[in-house]
């Protein structure tokens, strides 16, 4: 890949499967969240079944299933506005400026579950979106299809040094699927930055509460295992909101373009294959001891534990090296100035928060119980998600750190799991 400030940055390499992978995934990711929504829904649940549950056009299309999701976007979007929570620089881009970002996300979650509280009160229904999820994950979908077209044909007229180091191949279906343009802005709106932990990641818990209120009315009460799976998602999503401005240094803002791999993932993957085990359970329920689900929440505090503890380590360190909880870890130089840690949790593998990140996602198919793989398509996609994303990132740091890196790798061999990988 050619860098240069003062030109055009050209991609030669390309990644998830070059041109072919642009191609194949913008039909294959969308047909796989409504096998799995369709499967979810059928009475087997069967991966297997065959021939495979077929929806009608009327299961997939409803125009209020629209006005949901455009009205959802347009609330996350006015919240994205509200002068609330403080300002943020992202890294230094390739002309030397820093965007500047709204730490807000946080106060978004609060006050989307207060109007969600108020309006359940007034007596919204929300259990109705189990009614509609099919509709709503077309319209979510098609929305993301319709945005990341939109933002291809802005990246023509942006200028050469906003394009993204790995979205300019010149290759328009590869470019359109990897995204162009870095850091795509309606004046100051990141359109990039809203989308990632917002509308997808909040409606992905508005969704798992659907299901449990849709529990209560069919069933009288949640059951246990819905409990624990909206509790450990709902943790997880604060988190991520809570720590808001750590995704302002991950590859999602800082490296990729915003194209149709993002958009879709943010607002139409997410919320809808991530509350797979929900929605499994309000249709398929499962009875859990008292004793499994304390093993189970034990496993998902693990979890949490490696994967917070892991991402604010190096968080701090990256921040500011002399802070005195991470000032007295063994580091090693690079050619770069910045220095990698080779002690605490990055000297015990070399993604531990992955680790974290993938004990939790066993946590959240295990209330579910061991009779349908279904529930653990997200072990799965994850597991696959987190490898690659892991190579990627091995060979970003390869390319910024040469020699360093390699010296990391020895003194640190394993990559995510100790001894096995
Ligand atoms: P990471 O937080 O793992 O960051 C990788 C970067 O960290 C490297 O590029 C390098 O950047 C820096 N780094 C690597 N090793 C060291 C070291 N030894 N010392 C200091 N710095 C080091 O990136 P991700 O964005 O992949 O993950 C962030 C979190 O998001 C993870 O917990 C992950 O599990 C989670 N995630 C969740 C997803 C989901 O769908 N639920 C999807 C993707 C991620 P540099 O040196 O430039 O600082």
């Amino acid at each position: 890949m050619a860098v240069d400030k003062h030109r055009a940055p050209r991609t030669t390499e390309k990644e998830f499967g070059g041109t072919l992978g642009a191609v194949c995934l913008p039909v294959l990711l969308p047909v796989t969240v409504l096998y799995l929504l369709s499967v979810c829904c059928s009475p087997s649940a069967s991966l297997l079944q065959w021939p495979p549950p077929l929806p009608s056009p009327a299961q997939l299309w409803q125009p209020k299933a629209l006005a949901i999701v455009l009205g959802w976007l347009g609330l996350q979007g006015v919240l994205y506005l509200l002068p609330v929570g403080k300002t943020a620089q992202g890294l230094v881009l390739r002309d030397g400026s820093r965007l500047q970002y709204p730490i807000n996300g946080f106060h978004s979650l609060c006050i989307s579950a207060v109007l969600l509280a108020v309006s359940v009160w007034a007596g919204l229904p929300l259990g109705y979106l189990s009614d509609i999820l099919l509709p709503l994950a077309v319209c979510a979908g098609g929305l993301a299809f319709i945005l990341s077209l939109l933002l291809y044909l802005k990246s023509l007229v942006a200028p050469p040094h906003a394009l993204a180091p790995g979205g300019n191949t010149g290759n328009p279906l590869y470019d359109f699927f990897m995204g162009r343009e870095l850091n795509p802005r309606i004046g100051t709106f990141d359109l990039k930055y809203f989308c990632e932990l917002r509308p997808g990641l909040i409606g992905w818990v508005v969704i798992n509460m659907g299901m449990l209120m849709k529990e209560v009315e069919l069933r009288g009460s949640p059951s246990l295992s819905m409990l624990l799976v909206n509790g450990f998602q709902l943790l997880y999503v604060t988190d991520a909101l809570w720590n808001e401005e750590a995704v302002l240094t991950t590859m999602d803002i800082a490296h990729d373009g915003f194209g149709f791999m993002l958009a879709f993932g943010d607002l139409a993957w997410v919320p809808f294959t991530y509350s797979l085990q929900a929605h499994f359970l309000l249709l398929h329920p499962h009875s859990l001891s008292t004793l499994t689900a304390a093993a189970i929440t034990a496993l998902n505090a693990l979890g949490y534990f490696i994967f917070r503890q892991s991402n604010s380590q190096k968080n701090r360190f990256r921040r500011d090296p002399t802070d005195p909880r991470v000032s007295g870890l063994e580091t090693i130089a690079t050619a770069t100035g910045k220095r990698l840690l080779v002690s605490g949790w990055w000297g015990f593998v070399r993604h531990p928060n992955y680790l974290g990140d993938l004990l939790m996602a066993l946590a959240w198919s295990l209330p579910c119980g061991l009779s349908h793989p279904l529930p653990y398509f997200y072990v799965v996609y994850f597991c696959t998600l987190l490898v690659h994303r892991e190579a990627r990132d091995e060979r970003q740091c390869q390319g910024k750190y040469g020699l360093a890196w390699g010296t990391y790798c020895q003194r640190v061999p394993y990559r995510i799991l100790p001894y096995l990988y």
